[in-house]
């Protein structure tokens, strides 16, 4: 037999984990690194950069966070790289001016983000997804291994630390909290369910008991219901159970022949965890992403479905966001120039007035607008003066248009 020596590989990732775990992992943010430089080399459009950072670059690390939450100075190191990359010039120049954090970027497109990943909040996903097989397939190997381990009178749900923990299973407790945010029981025979630290009450915001009598201790939900399963026993209910506790527990409606307890995540239809619907309840957690149904987010909605090309959806996502380059931009961000427009020589060169108001844009506008009123077949006829406008109708002056004031309203906030 081979023994495991330092740097060696079982299935792919690290077979031994010494206690400095950045330098085990950080092939890791090398692989980003590598995988990005070779693209600095190709004329890129910032949609053609969305694609390669949202397809490859942010998977590259998939595999190795389903299994090891990643050492925060790696996933920053590996946004850090992406960022870069995608605000750099197309040209030799490197430093392209940053005008977002990452954080930014990461939110939601219908919230004026990006939608790239973070990747702490995907790591935890996806290591919810395996405290969640912990949970629902009790019978495997590993699930047995972690039980017999680290929670012998419990479950995942209740497990701690322990003693000598390994780096796996402090990884999987990172996701503790989440799955139990995600999850709740559907009361079947109620033999599977700990009465205490358990997501069993039909309440979005608290699903635990928050009764405190001791009598609860080590108590399963089937103690709570009459003899046959058919309806629960009031008087124990009476006996243990605060108001609160107790109201929602009859509110469970429960039956004689019911089968076994199920877990439900209530963030899917089908019931089942995915990493999609836990990384989105993290947003809503941490406040990044909201299901409210502002202007903002009408707006940003229904731009990102317009059918035109996406490097020009791009280009009017900087125009609304207030990242062109434009040199009024420029100025507010302390680069030494002037900010009136070389072109008219009347204004100052704002990022409305290059894109829509300038003599040479509104030129193409107007022709684009009579074009269009001549012959319904304009496109052919049509010369691409602007980068912005060279392809499209109204959709796009529209799209810009309204992002500008978008602008003006966040800018008013
Ligand atoms: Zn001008």
């Amino acid at each position: 037999m081979v023994i495991a020596g330092e740097g060696s590989l079982y299935l792919g990732l690290p077979s031994t984990l010494s206690r400095n775990k950045s330098a085990v992992l950080g092939y890791l943010k090398e692989r980003v690194r590598k995988k990005v430089e070779g693209w600095e080399m190709k004329f890129l459009s910032r949609a053609g950069k969305e694609v390669l950072i949202k397809t490859v670059a942010q998977s590259l690390p998939s595999y190795a966070m389903s299994v090891f939450l990643l050492p925060l100075d790696i996933t920053r190191d590996m946004e850090k790289t992406m960022n870069k990359f995608w605000w750099q010039g197309s040209n030799k120049a490197k430093n392209g001016i940053h005008w977002f954090s990452w954080d930014r970027l990461c939110m939601h497109k219908s919230k004026g983000g990006m939608g790239f990943r973070s990747l702490r909040d995907f790591n935890l996903s996806m290591l919810g997804k395996q405290g969640w097989r912990l949970m629902t397939r009790p019978n495997s190997l590993v699930a047995k291994v972690f039980k017999a381990r680290y929670f012998p009178n419990g479950t995942f749900f209740s497990a701690e630390l322990g003693n000598n923990p390994s780096f796996v299973w402090r990884s999987l407790l990172e996701a503790q909290d989440l799955v139990r945010k995600g999850t709740r029981w559907c009361v079947g025979s109620g033999e599977d369910i700990n009465v205490l630290h358990e997501p069993w009450l039909p309440c979005e915001e608290q699903p635990f008991i928050e009764s405190t009598h001791p009598g609860l201790l080590g108590s399963k939900v089937c103690n709570l219901m009459e003899v046959g399963g058919g309806s629960w026993d009031k008087e124990i209910l009476d006996d243990l159970f605060e108001e609160r506790d107790k109201k929602l527990i009859l509110d469970i409606p429960l039956h004689s022949t019911q089968g076994r307890d199920k877990l439900h995540w209530i963030h899917e239809t089908s019931g089942f965890y995915s990493v999609k619907s836990a990384y989105k309840l993290l947003q809503k957690v941490q406040g990044r992403w909201q299901q409210l149904e502002d202007e903002q987010t009408k707006f940003w909605t229904k731009f990102w479905r317009l059918k035109i090309p996406p490097k020009v959806k791009n280009l009017v996502w900087r125009a609304g966001r207030e990242c062109l380059p434009t040199l009024k931009q420029l100025r507010l961000r302390r680069v030494d120039v002037q900010a009136l427009c070389p072109i008219c020589r009347v204004a100052e060169e704002s990022i409305e007035h290059a894109l829509l108001l300038c003599t040479q844009p509104k030129l193409v506008w107007d022709r684009r607008h009579r074009d269009r009123n001549r012959s319904h077949r304009s496109r052919s006829n049509f010369e691409p003066v602007h980068p912005c406008i060279c392809y499209h109708d109204a959709a796009t002056k529209e799209a810009a248009t309204a992002s500008l004031s978008m602008g003006d309203m966040e800018r008013s906030k």
